[in-house]
């Protein structure tokens, strides 16, 4: 192996991603004045995060009535109850102060006539514990508030003296001894040094791995690095069966329609020009969560039902709505529809199909961020010096269906929760961590023999493999069948990272190369979808298994923890948290009234 030189570089906290959640914890320790790295692979406000459209939830009561507990209420039966209580908790009681927060930093949010923060409905988001009319909770910036919030907090952080570190592509996680994290491996991709950074704390803030499957929101960086890095760690994943399909994705392209747009008052429509969500849930028609209507659709088109010459899409209606509002609201999705499907949203609907967004699962943490590896004692035990935050991470407030605009508080929420912990477990007069360099060396040599790889199967050719079968076998419906025809191919597909070829050799802006390490990241947490999804033998949420049609408490209300090796996956499982941390005589929420119950709309 071609030895490889590097630099070091010594932190309070190395923050990997400049995300949403990445940079509001990076934010959050710089502001209490612990040195503070964030490394990001691509330019921060190119993260992800920059192409939410819709919004952010939180109680803020702008638009009538709404407190933090029906926002609880809400999320835990959006989880379809498989998220944990104490986080749930937590996000939806925090929510209104992190949005604050977000405004006083410099968030342009928009605006009622009184200069309120404007709110929109978004799905599965109601009043009353479920029994009332549906609530307008999610805030908004028109329909480009991931774009505000990740300038905002890009501005905010160079303010108080982050240091960035841009395009910077993390390798592996470096563990000492003990199993404490103490740093991470880092490629610089502009000029081909290598960087080694050594931290009390590492916060993995990578991102979803929307990338595994072959039609996706996502964008091409969203690879699940944080995810890949864990496994090589023999660290473990948590619920990565739960992949969440967006409704309204363009049909073809694959980019997002908001459900802010359905918010706004657009509806879905058949072959038939039928408004079919009324049928299937007649009190939130267009507005039940996505996981549902994604359903909805797919059985619409399977019965005939569907548009197009093929009859294999649905149609999304814009064109009643009154163009001005469209102007204000909705300006984003206007001219995406036009440039991807060639519609003019004031005249014609918009071509929709189900098409991976979100994924519920990751790494495992509590409501602090802290990265669990549970035992056999402790299910709830913590690795130090290693936390997760935004979609990278699982605390889990999603548990097995994601609300909509719960993604963007989520990564506030625990952005921030992680700097207020860490403010507390980071002691600022101990020394930096050393470098083990074992692990510093096992990286490098796992980074050269892929650098040097001369097998028989390109990058891109393994990567589609891998996507078609994710996207054909652990689909909006699942079954039996094709799940054991998914672990047998996956097996298969994994083991022929062993025969990769990569072509280029260089260190400088070598794609080829960087892609190739994404795929090594991709495919362990396609693998535990996969896996995962097999062994689930119930529906819930977003995994609707066609052989196992309920949900099934008394076996599966628990999180999988899947363990991968290669293309090895071991799974088992931890007891979701179920106490909330606030009891009912404290002013907490009635406990009777999240117990689990059937899902209607
Ligand atoms: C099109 C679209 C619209 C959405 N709209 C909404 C919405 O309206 N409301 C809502 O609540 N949610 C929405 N979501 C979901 C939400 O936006 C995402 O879940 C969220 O932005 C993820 O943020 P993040 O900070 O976890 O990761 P990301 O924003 O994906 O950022 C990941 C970061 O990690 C870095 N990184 C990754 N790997 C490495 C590596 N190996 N080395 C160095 N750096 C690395 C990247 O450079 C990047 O900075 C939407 C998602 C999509 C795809």
């Amino acid at each position: 192996m071609a030895a490889y030189e590097y630099e070091t570089h010594d932190y309070d906290v190395v923050v990997v991603g400049a995300g949403g959640a990445g940079l509001r914890a990076t934010l959050g320790m710089a502001e209490q004045g612990l040195r503070t790295a964030c490394v990001t692979k691509v330019f921060p406000t190119r993260s992800h995060t920059v192409a939410a459209q819709g919004g952010i939830a939180a109680s803020l009561s702008n638009m009538g009535p709404d407190h933090w507990q029906w926002h609880m209420y809400d999320t835990v039966k959006g989880s379809d109850w498989l998220g944990d209580t104490d986080a749930m908790e937590y996000l939806a009681r925090e929510a209104p102060k992190a949005v604050y927060e977000l405004e006083h930093y410099g968030v342009p949010f928009s605006r009622t006539e009184e200069g309120k923060i404007y709110q929109r409905p978004f799905g599965g988001h109601t009043t009353e514990f479920g029994e009332g009319p549906p609530v307008q909770r999610t805030c908004a910036a028109a329909d480009r508030t991931g774009h505000a919030i990740l300038h905002t907090l890009y501005g905010q952080s160079v303010k108080n003296n982050a240091e960035f570190y841009i395009e910077y592509f993390a390798i592996d996680l470096i563990m000492s001894e003990d199993g404490a994290c103490t740093g991470v491996v880092c490629w610089k991709l502009d000029d081909g040094t290598m960087h080694v950074f050594n931290a009390k704390m590492v916060v993995l803030a990578t991102g979803g791995y929307g990338r595994a499957y072959f039609s996706a929101t996502s964008a091409h960086t969203c690879t699940g690095d944080g995810g890949g890095m864990v496994a090589r760690a023999g660290l473990p994943l948590q619920d990565m069966e739960f992949v969440q399909f967006h409704p309204t994705g363009i049909y073809g392209a694959g980019c997002l329609i908001t459900e802010g747009a359905r918010g706004e008052g657009g509806y879905l429509t058949n072959s038939e020009g039928e408004r079919f969500m009324e049928r299937y849930a007649p009190n939130y028609k267009d507005l039940a969560p996505r996981d549902y209507v994604s359903r909805c659709m797919t059985m619409e088109i399977r019965e005939g039902r569907g548009v197009g010459a093929d009859s294999d899409h649905i149609h999304l209606n814009l064109s009643h709505l009154p163009k001005e509002a469209l102007h204000l609201r909705l300006p984003g999705i206007s001219e995406s529809a036009r440039i991807f499907a060639g519609v003019d949203v004031t005249k014609e609907p918009i071509p929709v199909i189900p098409t991976v967004h979100y994924n519920m699962g990751g790494i495992p943490t509590n409501y602090w961020g802290e990265v669990l590896n549970p035992t056999k004692d402790d299910p709830n035990a913590i690795v130090p010096g290693l936390m997760a935050v935004g979609e990278a991470g699982c605390a889990s407030v999603h548990g097995a269906n994601r609300l909509g605009s719960n993604s963007l508080i989520d990564l506030v929420v625990f952005g921030r929760a992680a700097a207020i912990r860490a403010g507390k477990v980071v002691d600022r007069d101990a020394a930096v961590p050393g470098t083990n360099t074992g692990q510093v060396d096992k990286a490098f040599a796992r980074f050269d023999a892929l650098r040097h790889a001369d097998g028989g199967t390109p990058t891109a050719e393994l990567r589609l493999e891998m996507q078609k079968t994710m996207q054909r076998d652990a689909a909006v419906f699942r079954e039996s069948k094709t799940l054991e025809n998914g672990v047998k191919e996956m097996t298969a597909i994994a083991g022929k990272l062993d025969d990769i070829k990569v072509t280029d050799r260089s260190l400088v802006w070598n794609s080829d190369l960087m892609e190739t390490l994404e795929l090594t990241n991709l495919m362990p947490n396609a693998l535990a979808t996969i896996f995962g999804a097999e062994a689930r033998k119930e529906s819930r949420g977003a995994h609707a298994h066609e052989d196992y049609g309920t949900r099934d408490d008394e076996n599966w209300r628990v999180h999988t923890i899947s363990r991968v090796d290669g293309a090895k996956v071991d799974l088992s499982y931890r007891p979701i948290i179920t106490d909330p941390l606030t009891d009912e005589k404290a002013g907490g929420i009635a406990l009777k009234k999240i117990a689990p119950k059937e899902r209607t709309f």
